[in-house]
This record gives structure tokens, C-alpha cells and sequence, in this order.
């Protein structure tokens, strides 16, 4: 059995149970510790309602994160995140912004774990999502004003669909990755963080 703190294995009679978790002897005075000033259990992966905080360097789940089956293909999704002080230097003009940027923001890969049918399921909007658009222009340069509206329309309804992956960082601290925009059924699945403010 592993210890909830250090995760190294431990025979079940070496650990001892606090608050529904299995803590080994080294690391009960500092789980205590951390109690009494009001910390909660340092989760690799916990949510704070829709945010998903990850302990920097730990990966999300191996199987699917929309259903949990086994994983066949990994998306990559590509996020980055700005420090918010940086809009201020948007009141000195496009350039500092940018400049600051380039140097101060944090670029991170996130690799979503997906089984067959989502994989599946993924493309396929985003092929579907071009096809309107396609369709949109076509009818557009014959006259069909209508139908390229509701192709337009259509589009969205695949684009949501599609961008349901687009997660992205909403902040980086200096042990933790908060993101938001990961899959709801996912998210709610996530063990709570009671004291966000403290990591
Ligand atoms: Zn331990
Ligand atoms: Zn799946």
C-alpha cells in the first residue's frame, strides 16, 4: 500500500488512517502539522469548483478523461498563460506587452488521454465543423444567402462541440497548474480542494 504523503509502499499495518487516507509513520507529524495550520491533503490533482489544480510535474489520468475507458491517442493541446500584471503594460502600448510576454509567460502541453470513440468523436466535429464552413462559402458565391446561414449556424453547434478540449491555464503558482475547461464529468470526479488559498 502506498503512503498518501511520499507515495512509497508501506505494509498495511505501517500506516494509519487520517481523514479516510493512509499516512505512514515519517509522515504523520508533518499531515498533522499541516492540519493544525490549515492545509489541506496535498492532492496531485483536485479541483476548486470547475478549476482543476495539478501539482506541477504530475500528469492528469492514463485513460480517457471523458469516460474512462482505455486510451488509444493522446491530444495535445497547447496552452499559455500571461501573468495578469502584464495587462497593465498594455496602457504603454502594444510593444512592452508584447516584449514582456516573450519572456514572463508559462507555455505548457497539456496531453489529454482519449479512447477510441472520442478520438473518434473529436475529429469528426472537426471535420464536420469545416465541411459547414465550406458549404457556408460555396452557397455564398452562388447566391444562397440562406442556406450559407444555417450552415454558418450548424458550424457552431460543431465548433462547441470541438473546443469542449480547448482547456487552458488560468493561473500558474509556484507548485500548481490551475486549469480550467477540462471535461465536466471529469472535473466533478476530482477530490475537492477545501483550502485553495494555501497552495
Ligand atoms: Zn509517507
Ligand atoms: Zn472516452
Amino acid at each position: 500500500m502506498k503512503c498518501f504523503e511520499c507515495h512509497n509502499d508501506f505494509s498495511p499495518d505501517e500506516l494509519i488512517d487520517i481523514q479516510g487516507k493512509a499516512i505512514c509513520g515519517s509522515c504523520k507529524v508533518l499531515v498533522i502539522q499541516k492540519f493544525k495550520e490549515g492545509l489541506g491533503f496535498d492532492y496531485d490533482l483536485c479541483r476548486k469548483n470547475q478549476v482543476v489544480i495539478i501539482k506541477k510535474g504530475s500528469k492528469l489520468p492514463a485513460n480517457c478523461l471523458r469516460c474512462g475507458d482505455e486510451t488509444v491517442f493522446i491530444l495535445k493541446r497547447k496552452t499559455k498563460w500571461i501573468p495578469p500584471n502584464a495587462y497593465l503594460l498594455l496602457l504603454l502600448g502594444i510593444l512592452p506587452y508584447i516584449i514582456y510576454s516573450l519572456f514572463y509567460s508559462t507555455k505548457i502541453t497539456l496531453d489529454i488521454p482519449m479512447c477510441k470513440k472520442h478520438k473518434m468523436w473529436h475529429y469528426s466535429n472537426k471535420w464536420a465543423m469545416l465541411g459547414c464552413l465550406l458549404i457556408s462559402v460555396l452557397c455564398i458565391i452562388v447566391g444562397h444567402i440562406v442556406i450559407s446561414f444555417f450552415a454558418i449556424l450548424l458550424m457552431f453547434v460543431f465548433m462547441a462541440q470541438f473546443i469542449t478540449y480547448g482547456v487552458s491555464l488560468s493561473r500558474v503558482s509556484d507548485d500548481h497548474l490551475y486549469f480550467v475547461g477540462l471535461p465536466k464529468g471529469f472535473v466533478k470526479e476530482l477530490p475537492k480542494q477545501e483550502n485553495p488559498e494555501n497552495i
